[in-house]
Formats: structure tokens, C-alpha cells, sequence
């Protein structure tokens, strides 16, 4: 048997219909090259799922991982520390609003964002404040854990599990237009809201939805006037996507907990970190036992995540990898006037390095949309990673692409939209 039948015989992959499914062995990366088992080779224009900064098999990052793997590759983290975690969370909270002051490692998104709804609500609890509603953006993604689904929007994703998801209040993403009527809203029910969670400036998952960082500006100065934490997930947003460093860098305003996974290593291994304020750390403070946040990981910083992380870090605030989130941006800018003149293409929109549009068919933009199935395997057949989310495409390219790839990206898209 070859690898795809073998893998056919044991694997379950993720948010894949097994019946229908056709999986590609991937034999080696290198740099924004995948490569698979018949010597075909791909352009990872989505970062491998928005996790890849630097490339795939990055040296450092590999260097670095695998003399920590000699030196100490796990321990407890209840009771013990180490150099790797007590230099990582130095290192980022450095780079983040300065009133992130504390560090919690999980491992993954989906746990970070656990972490962060806990550290609200016990918050409150800790206090005898009884806010136990959860304020979220209409189409938000937050993970796939219960909790985090509950935060998410409802979609088909969440619909088996609708039932048992807690309550969430949903509001509209905001905009110019609609920021008083929010505010309004918000203000009658303040009083028992316990946080606000949202993705900055990119919904992801919902297929790239952008909104201003003004609006979210004002928004998060009215919850902290009505005292509603903030939780800024910055799981994708994060480590340079949106042209900053974090899209806390286009805010005026502070979140008291932000998320952050996926880039947070460059893409090789998994880590989760919930930062937050030492007001929020400090209401766990007490002689008190129960007031304790009683959550943990196996693998909580683990130290080859955290060197793979510092390693990422070290490469992404050097000159020549922000002079290339530039670049990309720049090219994606001279795109978008390209693209918008395009007859099969609608709602063309940018932040950063992030670049989405909308395929016009006559079928309703959902993830089930089968453009996107046609569009994934045309990609794929001109050596391009492209996963539309229905009948939206993007692109979230590593910051190692080239010019001169970006440009054959362009190019294969153009020549696939003249075409199908
Ligand atoms: C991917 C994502 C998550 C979940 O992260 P996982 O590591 O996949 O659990 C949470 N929030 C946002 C904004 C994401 O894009």
C-alpha cells in the first residue's frame, strides 16, 4: 500500500468528510515549498492552516528545538520553572500592550481561549460579582473546545453540539454606522456581562471578515467604562498578519486577556498562551485555596515549544522579516486594484499580510459553497495550497515568500478565475 491508502486505513483527519476524501502525503517542506510523495511541489499560500511564519523546516527554529530536546524536554510545570518559559514570556509580553503583565501556557488556541472565558468568569467569582453572560461578535471563531464553540458563532460546525453550548450574547462587528445602537444595547445588560471576547480586525474563520480598528477602539474604551473585560483573541491576528506585530498595535485601547497560538512558534509546535493584567492575576491572589484558578495542562510550556517560540520571535522582529510583511503587503495593495476590476470577483479586502475576496456565484457564500472544492483542486493541480472557506479565497502567505512567488501566485489566480 502507499501512504494515502495506509492513511486511509487508520486516520480520521480534521473537518474533512472521510467519505469524499482525497489526502496528499507530504514527504518534506522546505521554506513556502510542500512537497509530496509523487515529486510534486506546492506553494503553501495558507501558511499550513495560518500557523507557518518563517517557512517550513526553518533551520533556527530546528536548530534551536533540537539542542532543547538534549538539555531538558519536559517537566511539570506546577512547582518547577525554566529558562525557555521565564525568557518567553519576558520576550512577549514585552512586545504587547503593557498592561499584559502575567503569562499561563497551554497548548493550543482552543485551550488558550478556555483559559482566558476561566480567568473572566472566576474573576467575577473571586469577587462575589455573580456575571456569568458572555459578550461575542456575530460569525466569531474561538476554537473547537466546548467553551470556545460556545463563543463562536452557530454554524454548521457548532449545530450537533447547539444544545449544550452555554449562553452567549452576539453582537454585530462594529462599524461606523452601527456603534451607537451597540453601545445602547450593551449598556442594558452590562451589569451581568462578565467579558467581551473578539477577534481584532479579522473574523478568520468566518471567512476573513474585516472590520476598523477605530470601531473596535471605541467599542473596547465603552466596555471598559462599563467594566466588561476584554479577551482579545489574537490566535491568527498575531506575530505580524496584520502588517503589525499583533493587531493590538492598530488599537488605542488595551484588552485586559489576550490569546495567542498558531504563529506563536512559527508554525512547529503547538503552544497555547493566555497573557493578562496583574488586575486580573491579582483577584487570584488570597489565603483563600478556592480562589485558586484550577487549570492545567500536560504539556503546559512545554520547553521545546517555548525555544521553538523564541526562536520564531528572534527571527520575526529582525529587519529583513518585517521589511518582507511590508513587501507582502505592498503587493497585495497593487493586487487588490487588479482583483476588484475582475467581473467573478466581489468584496475584495486587505489587512496586512491577509487577503481575501469573494468568488460572485449564484449559489449563498457558505462553507458547504462547492466553488470553493473546485477552486481547492484547480490550485492544487497548478502546485498552489489555496482553501477557499466556501466561496470566500485568501491568502496568508509565510513572510519568506518571495516577490517573484507571490507574483506566480497572482498570476495562477487570475488564470484560474479567467477560466472556470
Ligand atoms: C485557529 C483559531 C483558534 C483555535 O486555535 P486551535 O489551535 O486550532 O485550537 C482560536 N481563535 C482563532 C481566532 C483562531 O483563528
Amino acid at each position: 500500500m502507499n501512504l494515502s491508502e495506509r492513511d486511509k486505513a487508520v486516520n480520521w483527519h480534521p473537518y474533512t468528510q472521510m467519505k469524499t476524501a482525497d489526502i496528499i502525503p507530504i514527504m518534506r517542506g522546505e521554506g513556502v515549498y510542500l512537497f509530496d510523495d509523487q515529486g510534486n511541489k506546492y506553494i503553501d499560500a495558507v501558511s499550513s492552516w495560518w500557523v507557518t511564519l518563517h517557512g517550513h523546516a526553518h533551520h533556527h527554529i530546528a536548530k534551536r528545538v533540537s539542542e532543547q530536546l538534549n538539555t531538558l524536554e519536559q517537566v511539570i510545570f506546577a512547582g518547577f520553572t525554566h529558562e525557555p518559559a521565564v525568557q518567553l514570556s519576558e520576550n512577549l509580553l514585552k512586545l504587547l500592550p503593557e498592561n499584559q503583565r502575567k503569562a499561563f501556557y497551554s497548548d493550543n488556541g482552543s485551550t488558550a481561549v478556555e483559559v482566558a472565558l476561566k480567568m473572566c468568569i472566576q474573576y467575577a467569582y473571586n469577587q462575589n460579582h455573580q456575571k456569568t453572560k458572555i459578550l461575542a461578535l456575530k460569525n466569531a471563531y474561538h476554537g473547537d473546545t466546548f467553551g470556545a464553540m460556545s463563543v463562536s458563532g452557530r454554524s454548521a460546525w457548532t449545530q450537533p453540539f447547539g444544545e449544550m453550548l452555554f449562553e452567549v450574547v452576539f453582537i454585530d462587528a462594529p462599524t461606523a454606522q452601527n456603534l451607537e445602537s451597540l453601545k445602547k444595547y450593551i449598556q442594558t445588560i452590562s451589569d451581568e456581562i462578565a467579558c467581551f471576547i473578539y477577534e481584532p480586525l479579522v473574523q478568520g474563520a468566518a471567512g476573513m471578515l474585516m472590520y476598523q480598528p477605530e470601531d473596535l477602539s471605541e467599542l473596547m474604551k465603552f466596555c471598559r467604562e462599563q467594566k466588561i473585560l476584554m479577551i482579545q483573541d489574537e490566535i491568527f491576528t498575531g506575530f505580524g498578519r496584520t502588517g503589525k506585530l499583533f493587531a493590538a498595535d492598530h488599537l488605542s485601547e488595551q484588552p485586559d486577556i489576550m490569546c495567542f497560538s498558531k504563529g506563536l512558534t512559527g508554525g512547529t509546535m503547538p503552544m497555547g498562551i493566555t497573557t493578562c493584567s496583574l488586575e486580573i492575576f491579582n483577584a487570584f491572589l488570597s489565603d483563600d485555596q478556592y480562589k485558586t484558578l484550577f487549570h492545567g495542562h500536560s504539556f503546559t510550556a512545554n520547553p521545546l515549544s517555548c525555544v521553538a517560540a523564541l526562536a520564531s520571535m528572534e527571527l520575526l522582529v529582525k529587519e529583513e522579516t518585517l521589511e518582507r510583511i511590508d513587501l507582502i503587503a505592498e503587493k497585495h495593495s497593487e493586487f487588490v486594484k487588479i482583483l476588484e476590476k475582475h467581473p467573478k470577483v466581489e468584496k475584495v479586502r486587505q489587512t496586512g499580510t491577509i487577503l481575501a475576496w469573494e468568488i460572485v456565484s449564484n449559489q449563498q457564500t457558505s462553507y458547504f459553497n462547492d466553488i470553493g472544492k473546485l477552486l481547492y483542486k484547480e490550485f492544487l493541480k497548478r502546485g498552489i495550497i489555496l482553501r477557499p472557506l466556501g466561496n470566500v479565497m485568501y491568502l496568508v502567505p509565510p513572510y519568506c515568500i518571495t516577490g517573484e512567488e507571490l507574483d506566480s501566485v497572482y498570476h495562477h489566480i487570475i488564470g484560474v478565475l479567467d477560466h472556470f
